[in-house]
């Protein structure tokens, strides 16, 4: 009856409008519901994190003992204890002593919930109707195609390195240290979540756009080699056959210092690189043995060791870069620049996110530090917040999430700076036109052809 009404006032728009609903109820219902489970999800794990943030820097357990107040020492009911929700209730007083609860506990789980349904929609939100999708260049259409079903352990290891990367943020952020266990968890994380993502089954076609670049035969032996060298290399510190870096740093550097004044950093450096020694060479030896055994085919690249190969490059390409940086420029300055916690960082980025990832982000995560340093002279007389020196942890850990959650955003941002470059370099006439570097990667008439656009492109994986 109803339908019948509907057809005679409006024959063709009702029905199509319909049909039309259905479909996108049927294209957008899974991403609503999974997306929610994502946003749930991330907040249980912003609450853990914010365990994580107070207990780690002061050795506690972080399984015990139960929240409580730390004034009065009432512990929290489980309604108290649900993320976000549990403050709100509250309205940020303990409901014993009435003492402040800092707003930074919900804003944490608000924040970790938001970029885990960031991630959930960047790969999963419908590509059907093309270009109507706000997401449809957000990532490699691998995960989409693959579906959650079989890309969980590769999304799983997506959203520990986020975790992992916003809980050093805060740590680096309050106490300019990096708890190794962090990087440590994601690393090993993302190794065991890549090789079992190669377990499940994948089309032939989709294999060019797997989100990590994978490695040949050759490359996953170094890496394995290095990784064996760097385990000697550590192995000889244990057994104090190898001194570790900056042993006497506390006979120089007192409490609060900079640390400027301690002046053997140029020496120390050559510890460290004694410690590269053995990755080098094992690395060395593997590719070695590689060729020997025959492994340097692309045809037998079997897809579990080719995914963790590509994982440990990127370990190794991340940890290394900045390593390089570390080295490089306290031998040229003469005081230790960057901290061993940001080699660890860079190298769990690498090993969840690839080796272009670890590339990329290192130099957005130069224009942060440099945005920040701006916003921090313009800020710092109306807030405390930008008073404060900031490491460059916060920052690397920054560009990396961004690279993940809002691909589009840093495409859009290399590129507004490649066109003021541009626009610089053409009205200071040191370059004769635009058109002259045209071929050039970073072409502002051509925006598709910028280096970030083409992380999902595989054409020089192997
Ligand atoms: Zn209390």
């Amino acid at each position: 009856m109803t339908n019948e009404l509907r057809s005679q006032e409006f024959p063709v728009h009702a029905m199509s409008g319909d049909t039309e609903f259905n479909l996108f109820l049927s294209i957008w219902a899974p991403t609503v519901v999974g997306g929610l489970f994502a946003f749930l999800f991330g907040a249980c794990a912003g609450s853990f994190l914010n365990v994580l943030v107070w207990r780690l820097p002061t050795g506690q357990s972080v399984v015990t003992p139960p929240s409580r107040c730390p004034r009065c020492g009432h512990q929290l009911r489980w309604h108290e204890n649900l993320p976000i929700v549990g403050w709100l209730l509250l309205r940020g007083r303990c409901s014993a002593c009435r003492v402040r609860i800092s707003p930074q506990y919900p804003l944490v789980e608000l924040l970790v919930a938001c970029l885990f349904l960031a991630a959930f929609l960047a790969f999963y939100a419908p590509l059907d109707r093309g270009a109507a999708s706000p997401f449809h260049d957000a990532a490699s259409p691998w995960w989409h195609l693959q579906g959650f079903a079989r890309s969980w352990p590769a999304f799983i290891v997506v959203v520990i390195a986020i975790s992992g990367l916003v809980a050093m943020t805060i740590v680096d952020a309050k106490t300019m240290l990096i708890p190794v266990e962090i990087p440590t968890v994601v690393t090993i994380v993302a190794f065991v979540g890549w090789l079992v993502q190669g377990f499940l089954p994948e089309s032939r076609s989709l294999r060019e756009f797997v989100p990590i670049p994978v490695a040949s035969w050759t490359v996953t032996f170094g890496a394995v080699g290095m990784m064996l060298g760097l385990g000697v290399s550590r192995w000889l510190v244990a057994t104090r056959r190898l001194r570790p870096s900056f042993v006497d740093w506390a006979d120089h550097v007192k409490e609060g210092d900079d640390g400027s004044a301690y002046p053997h950093a140029r020496r120390e450096m050559l510890v460290e690189l004694a410690f590269i020694v053995p990755g080098v060479a094992g690395a060395g030896v593997a590719c070695v043995l590689a060729g020997l055994l025959g492994f340097t085919s692309q045809e037998t690249v079997c897809q579990p060791m080719t995914l963790l190969g590509g994982s440990m490059l990127g370990w190794i390409v991340g940890g290394g870069l900045v390593w390089a940086v570390r080295i490089l420029g306290s031998l040229g300055f003469g005081r230790e620049a960057m901290g061993l916690g940001d080699v660890h960082l860079q190298a769990a980025v690498g090993a969840a996110f690839g080796w272009k990832v670890a590339l990329l982000a290192f130099f957005v995560a130069v224009f942060i530090a440099i945005a920040w340093v701006v916003l921090s002279l313009v800020f710092r007389r109306f807030s405390t917040f930008f008073q404060r020196e900031m490491p460059f942890g916060p920052h690397l850990a920054v560009a990396a999430i961004l690279f993940v959650v809002a691909r589009p955003l840093v495409v859009w941002g290399v590129d507004q700076f490649a066109r003021t470059i541009d626009s610089v370099v053409t009205s200071t006439g040191i370059a004769p036109t635009v058109d002259g570097v045209g071929g050039g990667e970073f072409d502002s008439k051509n925006p598709r052809r910028l280096p970030p656009a083409q992380l999902a492109e595989p054409s020089d994986r192997r």
